[in-house]
């Protein structure tokens, strides 16, 4: 009897929904306003990204250490390079939400093994790190590899460069909300494209990157990108952000 009444009701419902959309023209689900911007591409930048490093200079950057001080790694034929023992860079401005776009190269000369080789890092809002590292034949733990969430989420499949060697991180992240006791309302989130290439899916960032131990969730509000100096000479070009 309940199974008759359920199906009877669905069926009604049903009926009515049709009903209701027999009513329905084509121009009744269509919107005109507002209109998403224009955007522009000009060198595959798009036009309304703050651009954060674009071969020339260092102008967008401070070094991460205190008192702060000019960025200090080497600018050369259009390449910004890590300058060992000179500290993380970090972007002057603080953002939230955003899409980042990083071209990196390994260097030049293969030196160190695991971890010690070719390793630098994209850490979002200043906390949560975007591995870089030389991957080729170069075993190390997963959760630690090239376009892993360091020391939390692998990535879902190992991409090589291309010919020319770089690579080309397309990061698209969400911040941690928290009330205003500190509490997470909802952790952050990224998604990663690398050279094209899914590697990280909508991945939910469990707190701050930690060599050590587990991560942390602390409350905090925009936070820089840092690029990471871990003593090797890796390269960067074509950095751009766009807030969202
Ligand atoms: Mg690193």
């Amino acid at each position: 009897m309940k199974t008759q009444l359920g199906s009877t009701l669905l069926f009604l419902a049903l009926s009515i929904s049709s009903m209701a959309q027999t009513k329905f023209k084509p121009e009744d689900t269509e919107f005109y306003s507002p209109k998403p911007p224009i955007i522009t591409l000009k060198n595959q930048m798009p036009s309304d990204a703050i651009v954060l490093f674009d071969g020339t200079n260092l102008e967008q950057w401070v070094s991460r250490n205190e008192p702060r001080q000019p960025a200090a790694w080497t600018v050369a034929n259009g390449i910004l390079t890590v300058k060992p023992k000179t500290g993380d860079i970090q972007t002057k401005q603080v953002f939230e939400d955003f899409q980042l776009h990083v071209e990196w190269k390994s260097p030049e000369t293969i030196k160190g093994k695991g971890q010690g080789r070719g390793n630098s890092g994209i850490f979002l809002q200043g906390l949560y790190e975007v591995q870089i590292l030389d991957n080729d034949n170069n075993p190390t733990y997963v959760n630690g590899q090239a376009g892993s969430i360091y020391k939390q989420r692998p990535p879902l499949v190992e991409v090589r460069a291309a010919e020319d060697k770089w690579h080309r991180y397309d990061i698209v992240y969400k911040a941690p909300r928290f009330n205003k006791d500190g509490m997470v309302i909802s952790k952050g989130s990224v998604t990663v494209l690398h050279n094209g290439v899914l590697i990280q899916n909508n991945t939910q960032i469990e707190g701050t990157t930690e060599y050590i131990g587990l991560p942390k969730m602390q409350a905090h509000g925009a936070g820089p990108v840092i690029l990471q100096d871990h003593g090797d000479l890796v390269n960067f070009r074509n950095i751009w952000i766009r807030p969202l």
